[in-house]
């Protein structure tokens, strides 16, 4: 794969679609970074990975109102234009497509995507509607962009499911590539949503990542029942889950334990709901 220098100019900012259409004018090889901004470690990693892959890469930044159920937390979402911007800019980004909602959703906006029965499972289960939000999103954001790629951190693995279940479904001819989550030293996958975190909730959010370590540890020395190993992660979260499941990897269905297995947990700390998984045949 050939590696394509970083701009040293900056990203071009985008607004509008016409700002988009001319800042992509003449440019091929696209990639498509796709963030609610508030950037972190997590989302740099993305941007290298994008900006090894492709001639041009394009950072969208936009909170989206249709992923945000009733009662979340849409309003107090962090928000840092300026500093996501340079971000963008220092990890090489060629356009940051920064839309208004009225530039994502028009007047006369009507048409939602289904994500499929696994869109009402996990993280759907707990925030009904949420992944027909990103899959709408995302499908608009394939469709302005149009990238031969597009870049999801595993951090958010259904969310990378259900992209790549939606690219392939509807063939929309853009290859979904997982990128592996970043972590502080501690452990705790980086989220923008760790900065609401107090320092005691700080500490038990670090029992998320030790409890899937455990039970990747027990794993990986061959265990493969599915009571045992979700005992052993559940006794050392130090908070009740949303939800701890086992699941098939490569497209969470049931639990198979001649394949793949992921381990994802949700959990709320105050008022911040927290989420990680881990693969097992990695630990
Ligand atoms: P967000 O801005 O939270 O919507 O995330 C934008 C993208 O960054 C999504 O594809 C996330 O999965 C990814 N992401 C968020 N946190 C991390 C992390 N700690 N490691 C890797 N990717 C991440």
């Amino acid at each position: 794969m050939p590696i394509h220098s970083p701009s040293r100019t900056g990203a071009v900012v985008a607004r509008t679609l016409p700002d988009l259409t001319a800042a992509l004018a003449g440019r091929d090889d696209v990639a498509l970074v796709p963030t609610m901004g508030a950037l972190h470690e997590g989302h740099r990693a993305l941007l290298r990975a994008a900006r090894a892959a492709a001639a041009t890469v394009v950072m969208s930044l936009f909170v989206n109102p249709a992923q945000f159920g009733p009662g979340e937390d849409f309003a107090s979402y962090p928000r840092d234009e300026e500093a996501d911007l340079s971000v963008a800019s220092a990890e090489g980004a060629d356009v940051v497509f920064a839309p208004g909602a009225d530039v994502v959703y028009p007047a006369g906006f009507a048409v939602s995507i289904d994500p499929g029965p696994l869109g009402g499972e996990l993280e759907g289960r707990s925030r009904p509607g949420h992944f027909r939000g990103v899959a709408t999103v995302v499908t608009r954001l394939f469709g302005l962009v149009r990238p031969q790629r597009a870049f999801f951190g595993e951090k958010d693995y259904q969310q990378l499911v259900i992209v790549r279940n939606v690219a392939r479904d509807l063939a929309l001819g853009v290859e979904v590539i997982g990128v592996p989550t970043v972590r502080d030293a501690d452990g705790l996958a980086l989220s923008s949503r760790n900065r609401f975190l107090s320092p005691s909730e700080r500490e038990r959010a670090t029992t998320l990542s030790a409890a899937l370590r455990a039970a990747g540890r027990l794993h990986a020395a061959g265990e493969r029942d599915s009571a045992l190993l979700l005992d052993t992660a559940r006794t050392r979260l130090a908070m009740d889950p949303d939800y701890l499941e086992l699941r098939r990897r490569d497209d969470l269905g049931a639990y198979d334990p001649n394949r793949p297995a992921i381990l994802l947990v949700a959990a709320r700390l105050g008022t911040t709901r927290l989420i990680d998984n881990l693969s097992l045949e990695d630990a």
